[in-house]
C-alpha cells in the first residue's frame, strides 16, 4: 500500500537535515519511498492514500530510551504511612510496594496506557525497564502483548535484583524472553541497580548478555545510596564494578548517572556505553543533577528517557534544556545538546541495541513519522529549526503517528486500540492493585 503525506513542512533530520516546504513523503509498505516537492509527488502517486499535512510539520517520530510502563497505577495512589523522606524510602514505600502488587492482567493494562500516550506524543519506539516481583516469569509477555496491540516497537527487559531473593528468576525471565524472535519487539538483560544486585546475579547477567549478543539495561548512580552501598560492600564504585564484571560496552544503557566522578565518566567513555538522562524524574526524586554536558564534552553518548514520568519526549527534551541552563548557570547552554540527545543520540542508541533505523526521514528507511500540528509564526528553515522545536513545537499536539509504515494515529484518533474502553478497565484493575498494597 502506498501512502502520500501531502503538503507539510518536511524536516528530515539525520545527516542531511533538510527542511522541505511545502514537501511530501511517500511511504510504500514499511518504508519511506521518496521525499520531495508536493506537486511532483502528487502527480506521480495519484492512487496513494493521502494524509493531509498542510500547516503541519512532518518529522521522524521519537524514541524514549528509558521508560517504566508498569508505573501507571502509581497515579493517584496514596501509600500508607508517613511520606517518603529520601530516595531509598521512595523505592521502599512506593515503587517496591507497587511492583509487588502487580499481577499479569495489571501488567498488561498498566502497559497499554503509557503506550497510548506514546502514540499521542509521536513516540514510536521505547526501551522499557520492567519490575514485578510477585509476577516475574511471563511478565514480559504481558507487556509484549500490549506493545503489539498498540502497534509501536519496543525493547523490553525485567530489572532483575536480589532485593527479594529472586534475582535468579528475574534473569530467567530475561533469558526466556530473549529466546523469542519478534520483528517489532527485542529484549535486553535488565538489572535494577548495583546496590540491589549480588555478584552472582551480576556475573550471570553478563553471561546471558554475551550469549545473546545484547546489552544490559541498568540504573546507575541515580542517588548517592547506589555508590555508597556498592563501595561499602565491594570496595569499589558502581562503574568500576560494572566494568570489572564485563558489562560495559556500546550496547549497555546506564540510566541516570547523576553521581558520576570524572574518572567514572572516563571509564564509561572508554567502554562506549551510553548514559540515559531523565531530568524530570531526577527533579521529582530530588536526587541531584546529572552533568550531561560534561559527559557529552568527554564524548559519552547521552540519550534521553522519561523514567516512567511521562511518555512525552518533547517536554522531556525541554526539561533537559532548561535544567542544564540553570545547573550550569549558562544562558547559552544545551541549545544543541538537548535536541541532540533526543533526535540524534536516541536513534543511534536504538540502532546499536536493535538494528532498527528510526530517526531520519530518508528513502529506504523505516517509515517512523510524527506529523505535528505546528503552523509557525516566523519562517522555519534548516538554520532555525531547533529554535522552533524548543520554543514552539513542544506545545503543539501530534496529529498523526506512523510506526514502520503503519498509521497508529490519524488526525488525533488512535486506530489500533480503544482508548476509552482501556481506561475504564484500568480504573477497575487499579483498585485491585491498590488493595494489594494496603
Ligand atoms: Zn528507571
Amino acid at each position: 500500500m502506498t501512502v502520500l503525506i501531502e503538503g507539510g513542512t518536511v524536516v528530515t533530520m539525520g545527516r542531511r537535515g533538510r527542511v522541505i516546504n511545502p514537501g511530501s513523503v511517500v511511504i510504500e509498505g514499511k518504508n519511506i519511498k521518496e521525499i520531495g516537492e508536493t506537486d511532483e509527488l502528487k502527480l506521480k502517486y495519484k492512487q496513494a492514500d493521502i494524509i493531509y499535512a498542510r500547516r503541519k510539520v512532518i518529522m521522524p517520530s521519537f524514541i524514549n530510551a528509558h521508560h517504566h510502563l508498569y508505573s501507571t497505577f502509581a497515579r493517584g495512589l496514596t501509600v500508607p504511612g508517613p511520606a517518603p523522606k529520601n530516595f531509598s524510602e521512595i523505592l521502599e514505600k512506593l515503587w517496591w510496594k507497587l511492583d509487588k502488587a502487580l499481577f499479569g492482567e495489571a501488567i498488561y493494562y498498566s502497559s497499554l496506557v503509557p503506550l497510548m500516550e506514546c502514540i499521542r506524543h509521536g513516540v514510536t519506539h521505547i526501551v522499557d525497564h520492567h519490575e514485578s516481583q510477585s509476577y516475574q516469569i511471563g511478565s514480559l509477555d504481558e507487556i509484549s502483548r500490549a506493545v503489539e496491540e498498540t502497534g509501536i516497537m519496543a525493547v523490553l527487559c525485567l530489572g532483575a535484583s536480589d532485593r527479594y531473593g529472586k534475582g535468579v528468576r528475574g534473569l530467567e525471565e530475561n533469558e526466556r524472553f530473549l529466546r523469542k524472535k519478534k520483528d517489532c519487539i527485542k529484549g535486553m538483560v535488565g538489572l535494577h541497580a548495583s546496590f540491589t544486585v549480588s555478584e552472582k546475579t551480576l556475573k550471570r547477567s553478563a553471561e546471558i548478555a554475551e550469549d545473546f549478543k545484547c546489552g544490559i539495561h541498568v540504573h546507575c548512580c541515580e542517588a548517592l545510596e547506589d555508590g555508597k552501598k556498592t563501595r561499602e560492600k565491594y570496595s569499589k564504585g558502581v562503574v568500576e564494578r560494572f566494568r570489572d564484571a564485563g558489562i560495559l560496552n556500546e550496547k549497555t544503557l546506564l540510566i541516570h548517572g547523576v553521581h558520576l566522578s570524572g574518572e567514572e565518566m572516563n571509564i564509561i567513555k572508554e567502554s562506549g556505553a551510553s548514559v540515559i538522562h531523565n531530568p524530570e524524574s531526577n527533579m521529582n526524586n530530588a536526587v541531584g543533577y546529572a552533568k550531561v554536558l560534561d559527559m557529552m564534552h568527554k564524548g559519552i553518548r547521552v540519550g534521553l528517557g522519561t523514567d516512567g514520568m511521562s511518555s512525552d519526549m518533547l517536554s522531556q527534551m525541554r526539561a533537559a534544556f532548561l535544567l542544564a541552563r540553570n545547573e550550569y548557570k549558562d544562558p547559552n547552554a544545551a541549545f544543541t545538546q538537548a535536541p541532540e540527545m533526543l533526535l540524534s543520540n536516541n536513534p543511534k542508541i536504538l540502532r546499536d541495541i536493535t538494528g532498527w533505523d528510526a530517526g531520519e526521514i530518508a528513502p529506504g528507511n523505516s517509515a517512523d513519522i510524527a506529523i505535528i500540528d505546528y503552523d509557525p509564526a516566523t519562517p522555519l528553515n534548516e538554520n532555525n529549526f531547533m529554535g522552533h522545536l524548543l520554543f514552539g513545537m513542544i506545545f503543539s499536539d501530534v496529529d498523526t503517528t506512523i510506526c514502520g509504515g503503519k498509521t497508529v494515529m490519524r488526525h488525533k484518533k488512535i486506530l489500533t486500540v480503544n482508548e476509552s474502553e482501556i481506561l475504564e478497565k484500568c480504573r477497575e484493575i487499579s483498585e485491585k492493585v491498590w488493595e494489594n498494597i494496603k
